[in-house]
């Protein structure tokens, strides 16, 4: 069975064709980080419209890279919520357009869910159970994954996302949009012992997290700074404090998430889970507690089609009757994760 995957949930647009035999066959994308970049962040209206312009091109693309034919393809699975309402509209409209024009049953895929098994596409992939931590840019939750559909929520953050904090603080050092990567790059540049910055939540018992608390101290110590003369090397000590804060955090939960549910296995999802510094912590502290991390190919990190199409083979193989000849533009804005239920 060949599952087109149609992702448009924010800025970027992906299109790709998963085979359940074969495994993926392509995958085409386009990110608009470069558009919204002069605004500082993701601006709707222009994201609705760059996905209207793209999305035809790019399914061109997978098809021609796949080697098949539109009609080869046997079910559309498109990222249903949650995201930017006019952006999932793109998508949905153009799934159910193509299911409409050619025939094919039609299924909305929700985009968490694409992430969380998203490492499932990489060579070596995990087992069920595992723990997940989902961390983009605008979730950060800690799941226990029992199988496809099958999510408890274990925690989350109470404020900002993770990647959220990463941007917003890469913008107090002036390093652009989204800050995430520069900041990380950066940081390898300061020196630990310089800013010690709080770590959120670390002793709250829980597993939840808070990180707006982070981004207002890098604001207090960027303002200490003389605002025109920040120097080069103080930025990147600042970076440095920030990640150092940020990762210990985000161990620290998975590693209590683990010992909660008694589970072995930990995969980590989203755009932050690309994070140099959050890998090296996770691996040493996976040597360490002996407990194995998985990770997704880092393309796959952020925003992609292949995740969609994947996630909607997935559920097509429990319930071949998930996907459906009913083209109504469907779109969940705001959707959790865990109202998902075993089809
Ligand atoms: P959601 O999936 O919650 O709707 P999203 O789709 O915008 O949000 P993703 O595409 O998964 O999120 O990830 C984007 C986020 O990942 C951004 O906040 C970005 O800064 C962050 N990010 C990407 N690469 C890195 C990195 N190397 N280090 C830290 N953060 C990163
Ligand atoms: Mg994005
Ligand atoms: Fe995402």
């Amino acid at each position: 069975m060949i599952v087109l995957g149609v992702e448009s949930s924010c800025d970027e647009t992906g299109l790709a064709l998963y085979d359940t035999d074969r495994g993926l066959l392509s995958h085409a994308l386009h990110s608009q980080v470069a558009m919204h970049e002069e605004y500082g962040g993701v601006v709707p209206e222009l994201a609705s419209r760059d996905h209207i312009r793209r999305a035809i091109p790019l399914l061109q693309q997978a098809l021609q890279d796949a080697g098949i034919a539109a009609r080869d393809v046997d079910a559309i699975a498109y990222t249903q919520g949650p995201g930017l309402a006019g952006a999932l509209l793109v998508g949905s409209s153009i799934a159910c357009s193509l299911g409409l024009a050619l025939d094919k049953p039609v299924l909305g895929v929700h985009h968490l869910e694409g992430h969380l098994l998203s490492p499932l596409l990489a060579s070596d992939p995990p087992e069920f159970p595992f723990v997940a931590l989902l961390v983009s840019g605008g979730h950060t939750q800690l799941m226990r994954v029992d199988g496809v559909g099958q999510y408890e929520l274990l925690g989350e953050t109470v404020d900002d996302a993770a990647g959220e904090a990463f941007d917003k603080s890469a913008k107090l050092l002036g390093l652009g949009y989204p800050g995430g990567p520069a900041i990380s790059r950066l940081a390898e540049f300061g020196d630990p012992a310089a800013y010690k910055l709080p770590r959120p939540m670390l002793h709250s018992k829980d597993l939840n997290f808070s990180f707006s608390g982070l981004k207002t101290a890098v604001l207090t110590v960027v303002k200490k700074q003389d605002a025109a003369n920040v120097c080069e090397q103080s930025k990147a000590d600042i970076a440095r404090g920030f990640v150092d804060a940020i990762v210990d955090v985000l161990v620290a939960k998975c590693v209590a998430a683990l010992k909660q549910t008694g589970l072995k296995r930990l995969v980590i999802a989203g755009g932050v889970g690309a994070n140099s510094q959050l890998r090296a912590a996770l691996n040493a502290a996976a040597a360490k507690k002996r407990f194995r991390v998985y990770y997704p190919e880092l393309e796959f990190c952020t925003d992609n089609g292949a995740m969609i199409a994947f996630a909607g083979a997935q559920r097509l193989q429990i319930n071949p009757q998930a996907a459906r000849r009913e083209y109504a533009f469907n779109v969940r804005p705001r959707w959790p994760l865990d109202e998902l239920r075993v089809i």
